[in-house]
C-alpha cells in the first residue's frame, strides 16, 4: 500500500506530533500538525481534509525513524541451527562454526536455500530493515548456484528490501579452482568484492588478491577480519597499507574486528586512528562476536570498541550478521537489539552514545552502502519505520517492536496484533 501521509508521528528534534507528506517515495513535507492545520484556512476545528484518495497512516504518537540498513549479513545460511545441532552437539567457536555449516552445505538442497533465505528477507524486513549489504558465499561445493539464487533474490525482494551483494570467500581463496570460481562471480556482476584472510595460510596473498580484484571490477571492498582474541594475529596493518596502495579510502568496510577489543589502550588507540586515516569502516556484529570470542579467563567481552572508534573518527556500524545458525544462534535479525546489544556490552549509555548506536543501524550503513539519505526529512527516500514507543530518547533503550517498515513510501510490513474475536 503507497501511503500519501503519515499523522501523529513522533519525530526526533520536533516539540510535537508532526504529518510527513510522502509523495514518490520520498518525504516531501515535515510539519507540526498544529502549525500545519492553522495554515490551511477555511478548515474546521483545525482538520485537515484529505483528498478521497488520500491514504494516510495514523502513527498515534508513535516515533518515526529513518529504516534500518544491515550493513552485514549472510541469508545462504540462515536458520540452519537445527540441522547443525543434528550432527553433533555445538561448539561456539569460530573454526567451528565455519566447520559445521561447511559440512552442510553440499547437502542443502538449493530449493531448501531459496526457502532460509526468503525467510531471512521477510525476518529483516519485519524488523524493519530495508536495504542490506549480503554476502553471497562462493564456494567450490556449490559453484555459481549461490550468486544466481542471490541475483533472483534480490530482483524479487527490492520492492521490500533493496540487497547489495558481496562475493564472500568463506572457505578461502586456497581451495582448488577457487579464485577462478571467484573472478566468475565478480563478471556476474555482484557489487562488491569479500574477503576472508583469516582462514588462508597466507593472508596476505589473499588480501592482494581482494584489492586487485576490487581494482579490476572497480568494486568497493568488504573483509571479515581479526575475528580472534589475539591481537597478535591482527591484520589491520596489511588491510590499511593495500587500501592506500589502491586508493580505496572510503570504499572499504571491516566487519568483526575483536582483536580490537583485546588490544591493549595506546595499541588500540592506534589501530582506530589508522582506521581513520584510511577511511575504513568498521561493523560490529554483536550476535555473533560476543558468541564465539571472548574467550578469555577472566571472561571477555569481545566486541570492537565502536564508541572509541566513532569518537577517533572512524565510520561504525552494527549489523546482525547471522541468523539462527552456529555463528549467531541468538542472531534474530532484529538489528535494533544488536545495537541494544552493542551499548550493553561497552558500557555506552549517555545521549551521545545512543544517537551514536541509532546512527549505526541507519544512516552509517547506509553511508557504507553507497545508499542516499533516508528518514523522516525533507527530499530523504521515504524508507521509514514506526516503533512501538512514544519517546524517540528511548528508541534505543527500549529496542522497541517494529509496527509498520514501509520502503519508497509503500508499506512492505505492518504488525498484525491478535485480536478478540466476537
Ligand atoms: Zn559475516
Amino acid at each position: 500500500v503507497l501511503i500519501d501521509r503519515i499523522a501523529g508521528a513522533r519525530v526526533a528534534g520536533a516539540t510535537g506530533l508532526c504529518a510527513l507528506d510522502l509523495r514518490d517515495g520520498r518525504v516531501a513535507e515535515v510539519a507540526l500538525e498544529g502549525e500545519r492545520e492553522a495554515g490551511h484556512e477555511g478548515e474546521h476545528e483545525g482538520e485537515r481534509r484529505p483528498s478521497p484518495a488520500e491514504v494516510t497512516l495514523e502513527a498515534a504518537g508513535r516515533v518515526v525513524l529513518p529504516a534500518f540498513v544491515d550493513a552485514h549479513v549472510h541469508l545462504d545460511k540462515a536458520f540452519l541451527l537445527a540441522d547443525a545441532e543434528a550432527a553433533g552437539p555445538l561448539r561456539p567457536t569460530l573454526d567451528a562454526a565455519i566447520a559445521s555449516v561447511g559440512a552442510l552445505r553440499a547437502s542443502l538442497a538449493p530449493a531448501r536455500v531459496r526457502a532460509i533465505a526468503e525467510r531471512a528477507i521477510t525476518r529483516l524486513v519485519r524488523h524493519g530493515v530495508t536495504a542490506a549489504r549480503v554476502h553471497v558465499e562462493i564456494d567450490p561445493a556449490v559453484g555459481l548456484d549461490l550468486v544466481h539464487l542471490h541475483k533472483a533474490l534480490a530482483d524479487t525482494a527490492a520492492r521490500r528490501l533493496a540487497l547489495q551483494l558481496v562475493a564472500f570467500p568463506q572457505r578461502g581463496l586456497e581451495l582448488p579452482g577457487m579464485i577462478d570460481l571467484f573472478g566468475a562471480a565478480l563478471g556476474l556482476g555482484l557489487d562488491v568484492v569479500g574477503g576472508c584472510p583469516y582462514v588462508d595460510a597466507d593472508p596476505r596473498r589473499h588480501l592482494d588478491l581482494v584489492f586487485a580484484m576490487a581494482e579490476r571490477h572497480g568494486a568497493p571492498v568488504d573483509l571479515h577480519l581479526d575475528f580472534s582474541d589475539d591481537p597478535g594475529r591482527s591484520l589491520l596493518g596489511l588491510v590499511a597499507e593495500r587500501t592506500r596502495a589502491h586508493g580505496m579510502q572510503g570504499r572499504v568496510a571491516i566487519g568483526h574486528v575483536t582483536t580490537l577489543a583485546a588490544m591493549p589502550p595506546d595499541a588500540q588507540a592506534e589501530a582506530l586512528d589508522l582506521l581513520a586515516a584510511c577511511g575504513i569502516a568498521l561493523i560490529a556484529l554483536p550476535a555473533t562476536d560476543l558468541y564465539l570470542t571472548g574467550h578469555g579467563e577472566p571472561g571477555a567481552r569481545s566486541l570492537a570498541p565502536w564508541e572509541r572508534a566513532r569518537q577517533r573518527g572512524v565510520r561504525v556500524a552494527i549489523a546482525n550478521n547471522n541468523l539462527g545458525n552456529p555463528f549467531a544462534p541468538f542472531g534474530n535479525g532484529n538489528i535494533l537489539q544488536a545495537a541494544w546489544l552493542a551499548g550493553i556490552t561497552r558500557h555506552a549509555c549517555g545521549p551521545e552514545s545512543r544517537a551514536a548506536l541509532l546512527d549505526a543501524v541507519t544512516q552509517a550503513p547506509a553511508a557504507i552502502l553507497g545508499l542516499p539519505e533516508h528518514g523522516p526529512r525533507v527530499d530523504a527516500a521515504a524508507h521509514l519505520v514506526i516503533v512501538d514507543t512514544e519517546e524517540p530518547e528511548d528508541v534505543i533503550l527500549e529496542a522497541p517492536t517494529v509496527l509498520t517498515t514501509l520502503r519508497a513510501g509503500a508499506v512492505v510490513h505492518e504488525t498484525h496484533p491478535p485480536r478478540i474475536a466476537h
